[in-house]
């Protein structure tokens, strides 16, 4: 669907070189939510701007439907461009501009009769929940109202591709949800392949199905959201996903935590159905161990469930061990930790 291979994006101004993409590999597959996050200058914004041809590679290819950008004559290129929609962080609408005009603005420059303008423009805002506001201006809008005005704008020439620019990043938490929701629903009612930029890991964990961390103009890891949020690798990536997934125990916890006879601390982690099960409870029924549980978390990611927790275990040594080996049995990971 989409498709950035070995891609070098050299930005040279006054003398000065700077390496804004180095090397990219990334596949965006049809029907993906797929999300890039990273630092303000990790060079998102210079990736996404290629795949609609704002940009040029400086060297490498990228390629949308199979067919390789370059490779469209001016013609081509327009005709794909029109298969490709976009959003901004700051909604880019017109503000001399009724809502309607501002939806059908695209329509009117591809020179599509009036009837079909209206009646396009008409559904669209149906679709975004905006049908009574088809005459109000941008500035009578709340910030959620003018992202739905620049999604209809992003739909009105039918993409198939959706790319959106930090697009919750001037809204509300609450407004937030809302706008991400409704990139759900034309994913899956208009079979839409998406992808986001974003700084907030909150935006990748709410609706993507795969992510790409950028750093200094690398793809520092990528995967399916499950797999990256799961087990990251990368120091940054492990940041970002602490800020939505909390997995370590609180230091409040840690500074009363007695190591006494010869208990054990372990980090437990399960994925999936068996997070349902009372793994915990059954172990303390069925071993000769004390669990002192010092730290849990349950998240939601891609409707599956992820379970942390930290375990103290307090028993003899052979009895500690065959709890690991049930809980392991039963689908947990099981990590030593030791603490200091
Ligand atoms: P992000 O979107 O992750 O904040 P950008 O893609 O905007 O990152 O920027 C990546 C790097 O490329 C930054 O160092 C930025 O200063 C540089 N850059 C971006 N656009 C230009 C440009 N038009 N000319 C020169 N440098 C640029």
């Amino acid at each position: 669907m989409i498709e950035l291979k070995d891609v070098c994006k050299t930005y040279f101004r006054q003398g000065i070189t700077n390496e804004a993409l180095k090397d990219i590999q990334l596949t965006v597959e049809k029907g993906d939510i797929y999300g890039v996050i990273g630092y303000s200058g990790a060079g998102k914004s210079t990736l996404i701007r290629l795949v609609n041809y704002l940009e040029k590679p400086t060297s490498g290819q990228v390629f949308v439907e199979g067919k390789a950008l370059d490779s469209f004559t001016v013609r081509e290129l327009r005709t794909v461009k029109k298969g490709i929609g976009m959003i901004f962080q700051h909604f880019n609408l017109l503000n001399s501009k009724s809502v309607y005009h501002n939806v059908a603005l695209p329509l009117i420059l591809s020179k599509k009769s009036k009837r079909e303008i209206n009646a396009r423009v008409t559904e669209l805002l149906e679709f975004v929940g905006l049908s009574d506001k088809a005459s109000s201006f941008p500035n009578e809008l709340s910030g959620g109202q003018k992202q739905r005005v620049g999604i209809a704008r992003a739909l009105a020439s039918n993409p198939s591709i959706l790319l959106c620019d930090e697009a919750t990043s001037a809204l509300d938490p609450q407004t937030t949800r809302s706008i991400l929701q409704l990139l759900k629903k034309i994913n899956i009612e208009y079979n839409i392949t998406i992808m986001i930029i974003t700084h907030e890991m909150s935006v990748i964990q709410e609706i993507c199905n795969k992510v790409a961390v950028m750093e200094k103009g690398e793809i520092i890891e990528q995967g399916t959201v499950l797999e990256v949020f799961g087990h990251p690798q990368h120091p940054t990536t492990k940041t970002f996903v602490e800020t939505v997934i909390h997995k370590s125990i609180p230091p409040s916890v840690k500074r009363l935590i007695k190591m006494e006879n010869g208990s054990r601390i372990y980090s437990l982690e399960i994925i999936g159905d068996r997070a349902s099960e009372p793994l915990v409870d059954s172990l303390i029924r069925s071993h000769d161990v004390k669990v002192n549980i010092l730290f849990a978390n349950i998240s939601e990611l891609q409707d599956t469930t992820l379970v942390n927790m930290y375990l103290q275990l307090q028993g003899e040594p052979s009895a500690i061990d065959k709890a690991i080996v049930y809980l392991t049995n039963n689908g947990a990971v099981m990590k030593e930790v030791v603490e200091k």
